[in-house]
């Protein structure tokens, strides 16, 4: 293989395409489109490969999830080893994910390039003022590499995730950064009510050209709540030729959405295959680290003194979503202020105890756990609590100890209680395997989040 290189210089390029045209035909095309759209080969040195990607994390993903698998094609091509390096782009300026999920180290967005604001966005949701943790880093680099490239990578995006987890926040961040560095761009951020109701108007109004064309005259379309569109078969179809237009004419697009578009009842085949087009992620709730850096964040942004262990408490007890964890931090402030008197822990346990009582989780038992994860295995409710060991049955039975350790308040003991009067380390070690293998296998969560909103549903429901 040696003759096929000059003695200076080594050149693994064409191995490296073709093993990434390999993993292509063996990974889903979203997986594929999700981690290497945006890796590109670099140059070759001996034995080496150095490729390029937008952030660490993006190189740390990579290692975890491909590097062996590339490597043993690079093996099998060019019949020795060869290793993949990574270099880190700086023409992006990637967002770095901090070791404790603290701050968002993105550069400063600069706001004041055009004088004034942008008339749909608010101008609190920065990329600045987004705490990235590893609930919604993806996202977040996701949308940071749209911002600073419209319209040629992730085109369309789609965000989704449950309330208060940073939807809008994150696309008017494209918004905001996209306005404040390219002044040419028209910018459009639309609710999909705004959507509906300016396009029912539009009709009635007999406007329906002047819809159109301004719908379809933007550089940047940011739909948000695309959920609201199900059953609204017509906008959908104006929707449809507004993406194909936009589409064509590369113009960048980016939707939120509560759930994934699968998941979404009453929407067209054609609609749902264009919003599944290009790259979806999705926000997940923040981890207790990360909540503790966000509530951080935001009495940094008050200039107010709050303790350590008022933080800490708040972080503890709402673990439901970021809008829960301000609306806490208001509560706080607001009774603070009235009394003129320093947040102290007393203070805050006293405020805080009918919020900290009343998580929405609260009416979610072990029985809907088990009848949820029973149906979607196909298992009987039975099975959940038997002796049997087989692994059709122990991998749903360990999944339905885990979500019941996730979203009630048992104990580790009472759950295993609950499963046919298991040892509560039998409840740890199904939990701990349950977490291992989200970190390996990429459906797993997936189908834990579908789980999740079938057990909330199951319980509105009955
Ligand atoms: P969604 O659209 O998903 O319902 P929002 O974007 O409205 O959620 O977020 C709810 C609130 O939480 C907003 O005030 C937003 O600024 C804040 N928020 C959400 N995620 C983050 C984050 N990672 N860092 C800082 N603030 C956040
Ligand atoms: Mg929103």
């Amino acid at each position: 293989m040696e003759n096929i290189m000059t003695d200076s210089t080594w050149d693994y390029k064409e191995c490296w395409e073709e093993a990434l045209h390999q993993l292509q035909s063996e990974i889903s095309e979203q997986e594929f489109v999700m981690w290497f759209k945006n890796i590109e080969y670099d140059e070759s040195k001996e034995n080496q490969i150095i490729v390029s990607v937008p952030s660490s994390f993006y190189k740390d993903q990579i290692i975890q999830r491909y590097q062996n698998k590339l490597e043993g094609k690079l093996f099998d091509l060019f019949g020795s080893k060869i290793t993949i390096n990574y270099k880190i782009r700086k023409k992006n300026q990637p967002i770095e994910e901090t070791k404790e999920d603290t701050n968002p180290v993105v550069k400063k967005n600069q706001q004041h390039k055009r004088e004034k604001l942008h008339p749909q966005l608010k101008k609190e949701y920065t990329f600045e003022n987004f705490v990235i943790g590893e609930n919604n880093s993806f996202a977040a680099n996701a949308a940071y590499a749209i911002a600073k490239n419209p319209g040629s990578s992730y085109n369309p995006c789609l965000v989704y995730g449950g309330v208060g987890l940073g939807k809008t926040h994150l696309l008017q961040s494209i918004g905001n950064s996209v306005y404040a560095e390219f002044p040419k761009m028209n910018i459009l951020y639309v609710p999909a009510e705004t959507f509906i109701n300016d396009f029912i108007l539009s009709i009635r109004d007999k406007k329906i050209y002047q819809f159109k064309s301004r719908y379809r005259s933007v550089d940047l379309l940011l739909v948000d709540d695309i959920h609201f569109l199900q059953k609204k078969t017509e906008t959908q179809e104006e929707l449809f030729h507004t993406f194909n237009a936009l589409y064509d004419s590369n113009k960048q697009m980016v939707f939120t959405c509560d759930r994934p578009v699968s998941e979404l009842k009453e929407l067209t085949d054609r609609l749902r295959s264009r919003f599944e087009r290009g790259l979806n992620v999705d926000l997940q709730p923040p981890n207790f680290e990360t909540r503790i850096a966000i509530v951080k964040k935001k009495v940094d942004g008050l200039r107010l003194s709050i303790p350590d262990d008022v933080i800490e408490l708040i972080a503890r007890n709402v673990t439901t979503n970021v809008r829960d964890l301000e609306k806490a931090l208001t509560k706080l402030i607001a009774y603070a202020d009235l009394v003129n008197k320093n947040i102290t822990l007393e203070i805050a346990q006293r405020q805080l105890s009918d919020i900290f009582s009343n998580p929405i989780h609260k009416n979610i038992t072990i029985d809907i756990i088990k009848r949820v994860t029973a149906e979607y295995f196909g298992l009987s409710y039975n099975d959940l609590q038997c002796k049997k060991r087989t692994k059709a049955i122990a991998f749903p039975r360990q999944l339905a100890m885990y979500l019941a350790r996730e979203l009630t308040e048992y104990s580790t003991t009472e759950i295993g209680v609950e499963f046919g009067g298991r040892d509560h380390t039998t409840v740890m070690h199904a939990c701990q395997k349950i977490e291992n293998n989200i970190k390996i296998d990429p459906t797993l969560e997936p189908t834990i989040q579908h789980l999740i909103r079938t057990i909330k549903d199951y319980k509105v429901k009955n």
